[in-house]
């Protein structure tokens, strides 16, 4: 089923009542630009109208999977849509069927929904344009520093470990020089996917510069840097990033943890840096330690 604005399904009877309702609903709904805060507040609005025990809320394209509550046996689902814009699904559970009359009324509220829902998304989108490296998907520099900082003070305080990793492709002008810069761009996709995969969700990695990466890996010193690392260099040695030839990559990695005070966030970078540069130095596809 497909909710339109322009066409809901409303009983003429019910029709301002349901209006006075919408009108209510988006007024609470335009209070968040956060979609997962947007899809609570709607699922809350519409408990009061009627029962349900869980809604899921999808929108691939960004990423975005929402649950919330149980999501129970029964269900009904909403392709929602904005002058042909599409918004994502949404979907209701119950653990018995929805009566005719209570989809009526999803309906006519899922409409107070969809402009704050198109907001939201746009706000989604235009957060990370600003984050995200459009090349690689992984995190730009631009937030880089903040988070060195917040791991760096979350550690101290909690008494935990932290860890950076710097990486950098080996002999990476080679493959452009060779074999043209879109392969180069898909080499470095091939990398930042390979880095991801290999590390947990937790960390973070940034694409600090041109073909190289940074790595934050909060709770974790230097033996478990250092087994990671070695990991990731395996990783992009053992894989075949083209499928129509068999160019292999390397990387060098430089590791350091933090330390007492007064190590700061540039010793801790510079560090990295330079065990980098002793990587490259000592032959490539290495991992160095500061
Ligand atoms: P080394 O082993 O010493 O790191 O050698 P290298 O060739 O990797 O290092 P160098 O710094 O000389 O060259 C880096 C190359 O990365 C040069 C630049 O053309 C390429 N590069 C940087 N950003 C991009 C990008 O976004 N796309 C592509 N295709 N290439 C990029
Ligand atoms: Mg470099
Ligand atoms: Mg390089």
């Amino acid at each position: 089923m497909k909710i339109h604005p322009s066409h809901p399904r409303i009983n003429p009877e019910s029709q301002q009542r349901f209006a006075s309702k919408v009108l209510a609903l988006t007024g609470v709904l335009q209070t968040t630009l956060e979609t997962s805060e947007l899809i609570s507040l709607f699922a809350k609005e519409l408990s009061g109208f009627v029962r349900f025990d869980g809604t899921s809320y999808q929108f691939p394209e960004l990423k975005i999977d929402i649950s919330v509550g149980s999501l129970t046996n029964h269900s009904c689902q909403y392709q929602m849509l904005v002058s042909g814009e599409a918004l994502g699904e949404i979907k209701l559970y119950r653990f018995y069927p929805f009566e005719e009359h209570e989809l009526e009324t999803i309906e006519n509220l899922l409409s107070g929904l969809l402009y704050p829902l198109r907001n939201a998304l746009l706000y989604h989108r235009a957060i990370q344009t600003a984050l995200i490296d459009p090349l690689t998907g992984v995190k730009n520099r631009s937030t880089m520093d903040d988070a060195v900082l917040r791991e760096m003070k979350l550690a101290r305080r909690h008494g935990t470990s932290l860890s950076v990793v710097l990486l950098d492709i080996d002999h990476f002008k080679r493959v452009n020089d060779d074999y043209g810069h879109l392969y180069g761009d898909q080499a470095l996709r091939a990398v930042a996917q390979c880095v991801q995969k290999t590390i947990r969700d937790s960390d973070l990695l940034f694409r600090y510069g041109g073909e190289e990466f940074m790595i934050l890996l909060s709770g974790t010193g230097p033996e478990g840097s250092a087994l990671l690392a070695e990991r990731i260099r395996q990783e992009v040695e053992s894989m075949t990033p083209f499928s129509n030839n068999d160019i292999r990559l390397t990387v060098s990695l430089g590791i350091t943890s933090l330390r007492g005070e007064p190590d700061t966030t540039d010793l801790l970078l510079e560090r990295a840096d330079t065990a980098l540069y002793r990587a490259k130095q000592g032959g490539r596809n290495r991992v160095e330690f500061a």
